[in-house]
């Protein structure tokens, strides 16, 4: 490994494979949803073990659509994350929504807190969006007890999680996205698996205009016309993606293990070397192992970390600054107390995660890590967990 090479934060991986898979699609001479589509969906909902799967053009899609087949809509309040990426929240405000933001657990917790979950319930209540931040799975059986109880819809957003057998089984809908720097990519895309055939179909009529068929039905002559029955959208996926897709899609469950092992060898390093830097739940929760989320010490300046890492070649990012924070959100919903997600979000560093790492990778992020700490950090004390 050369000293100055730049370890990426989590490239896309692509080869010779994927190229292939695309000059077929264009040889085939239909490259709009078709056949590819088909297949990429069969293999996705076999490899979770969920019986319906709809591919879509991006997780916000699916996290849209799933919104809409569910019949949220104005009036409806949505529970929410404020520590996710901004399309959870923003999928909510498409469907006229309101979203209702929940606190995390913990600095080393960044799930949904339940207990917080119990306090911002209305009579308006009509879902919830839980997010498994980083791949590491919530606890679906709770949310699902949760979401009995109260009468509400059970969305995740699984955008972190594909390949994870559990995600899908027990919720109305899960979406995933396929863009290029999650664990498996089509450049742009996404995925809703549904355990109910009726809201599958649904979700299938409204990627498409609310059309009861499609263009290839049609060609082949399976459809002769079309009806509409509902005010659908366009957010169909294509065969170049669903092409790209299937060849991921026998990469990720190797790419996943790999994933999980770096995070080991990080955890053990960090432990050893640096104990002022926390790492997140505990080392046997289950995870994709989507990305190398740590807390920072409180001391720690965390733009000048990040600068001192890029010095050192070494790419950092944060996940996430929280929603709402947003100038959009805090105009909107003023002032709302979310203590644990501002400290989290305060503190939280992403290091580079990906398939391709090795044990000198791992030494030498986290050799430059310690470097660009302050002199004294203490070690963060965990708060209380189960
Ligand atoms: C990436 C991501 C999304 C959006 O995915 P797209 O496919 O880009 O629309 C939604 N939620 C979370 C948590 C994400 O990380």
């Amino acid at each position: 490994m050369a000293k100055n090479s730049i370890v990426e934060l989590g490239p896309p991986n692509l080869g010779q494979a994927e190229k292939d898979a695309l000059c077929e699609v264009i040889e085939s001479g239909w490259i709009t949803m078709g056949d590819r589509v088909k297949a990429f969906e069969s293999a996705f909902s076999d490899m979770h073990d969920v019986e319906n799967a709809v591919a879509v053009s991006s997780a916000t899609a699916a996290l849209h659509l799933s919104l809409v087949a569910l019949g949220i809509g104005p009036r409806d309040e949505v529970l929410v994350p404020s520590m996710t990426f901004v399309a959870t929240v923003n999928t909510v405000m498409h469907t006229g929504a309101t979203p209702v933001m929940v606190d995390i657990e913990s600095v080393t917790r960044p799930h949904m807190s339940l207990a917080d979950a119990e306090t911002k319930l209305t009579e308006r209540s009509r879902a919830v969006v839980i997010m498994h931040y980083g791949g590491y799975m919530m606890d679906l059986s709770a949310w699902r007890d949760f979401a009995d109880k109260h009468g509400l819809f059970l969305i995740e957003d699984a955008a972190h999680a594909a390949g994870i057998a559990d995600t899908a089984r027990s919720s109305d809908a899960a979406a995933f996205s396929f863009f290029a720097n999650k664990n498996m990519t089509t450049a742009e895309g996404g995925m809703v698996l549904l355990r109910d055939a009726d809201l599958a179909d649904r979700v299938r009529t409204l990627r498409s205009h609310g059309m009861t068929s499609g263009t290839l039905d049609r060609v082949r002559g399976r459809a002769v016309g079309y009806d509409v029955v509902g005010c659908g959208y366009n957010y169909r996926i294509d065969e170049l993606r669903a092409a790209l897709g299937l060849v991921q899609l026998d990469r990720l469950q190797d790419w996943n293990a790999q994933r999980v092992k770096i995070i080991d060898d990080y955890r053990m390093t960090l432990a050893a070397t640096t104990p002022a830097v926390a790492t997140l739940f505990d080392d046997d929760h289950v995870t994709s192992g989507h990305i190398m989320p740590v807390l920072l010490p409180a001391q720690a300046d965390r733009t000048d970390v990040m600068a001192r890492l890029k010095a050192e070649f070494i790419q950092s990012s944060v996940h996430y600054p929280p929603v709402h924070r947003f100038s959009y959100f805090a105009d909107m919903l003023g002032e709302i107390a979310l203590p644990h997600t501002d400290a989290f979000g305060a503190r939280q560093l992403t290091l580079p995660l990906h398939p391709g790492l090795n044990h000198d990778d791992v030494v030498r992020v986290v050799k430059a890590l310690k470097h660009a700490l302050p002199d004294r950090c203490e070690a963060v004390s965990r708060p209380e967990e189960d």
